[in-house]
């Protein structure tokens, strides 16, 4: 349902994807992991139209995404949710008021049916009676899982997270995979950046490993992440496990 079929992107004259393919199907994980600066927040980014790209060609669901469409990037953006390393909140809006901003303002439903599949989102991530509490008095992994209740709560067909724990203390990431590890047996279609090694290995479909904006090496995470070709996967594994 996310084809990525040989993108480039630059910064300029930095190339940042220099030819970037790879496949999301309907209801798999697929985990990118790569070194800092390797490009993987840019590929997500341009996945949902946050950034525009200068060759190859990105679909969902069989629809380009194109920058200059805005009609276009807008019912992308309704398919393909982003879930972002810092939670990015509204700070002024309670953790309900988060997760039915969306589905009030963007798909126009009225603000009861939005509340109430609010609050069955918030319970479902584990926040039953945080409704009414604001972000700031939240911890990192409550605010997390109330960004992911919001990505959800626009229904999407599938949702990118970008390196969605690695601002948390270590003792908040858990709870913030089990979210997502459940959310992976519901069968959604997800595009996971992430370091969690373990978590890529458990549940992931697919691995990705990118270096330097291309893909080293990629397949099902037994092999890429246990038995790697490539040295550069090898070293990479041997830095961060
Ligand atoms: P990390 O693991 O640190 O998050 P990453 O793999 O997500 O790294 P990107 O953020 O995609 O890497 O960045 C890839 C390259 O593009 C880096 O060299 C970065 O400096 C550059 N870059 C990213 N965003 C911009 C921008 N808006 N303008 C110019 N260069 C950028
Ligand atoms: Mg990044």
């Amino acid at each position: 349902m996310i084809e990525i079929e040989a993108v480039e992107k630059s910064y300029g004259p930095l190339r940042v994807l220099k030819g970037i393919s790879l496949r999301v199907p309907e209801g798999k994980v697929v985990c990118v992991i790569g070194p800092s600066g390797s490009g993987k927040s840019t590929l997500l980014r341009c996945v949902n139209g946050l950034e525009g790209y200068q060759g190859g060609a990105i679909r969902v669901d069989g629809r380009l995404v194109d920058r200059g469409r805005k009609a276009e990037i807008r019912a992308v953006r309704q398919r393909v949710c982003m879930v972002f390393q810092r939670f990015n909140l509204f700070g002024h809006r309670t953790a309900l008021e988060n997760v039915t901003e969306g589905p009030i303002y963007a798909l126009g439903e009225p603000r009861q049916q939005a509340e109430a599949g609010g609050r069955e989102l918030l319970a479902r991530v584990g926040l039953s009676g945080k409704e009414g509490t604001y972000p700031a008095q939240l911890s990192g992994g409550q605010q997390q899982r109330v960004a992911i209740a919001r990505a959800l709560a626009m229904r999407p067909q599938a949702v990118l997270f970008d390196e969605p724990t690695s601002a948390l203390d270590p003792e908040l990431v858990g709870e913030v995979l089990a979210v997502m590890r459940d959310l992976a047996r519901e069968g959604m279609t997800m595009m996971v950046v992430t370091h969690e090694i373990a978590f890529a290995r458990e549940v992931a479909d697919h691995v990705v490993f990118m270096d330097h904006g291309v893909v080293v090496e990629e397949g099902p995470p037994d092999e890429v992440l246990a038995t790697p070709r490539e040295p550069r996967t090898q070293e990479f594994l041997r830095r961060v496990l």
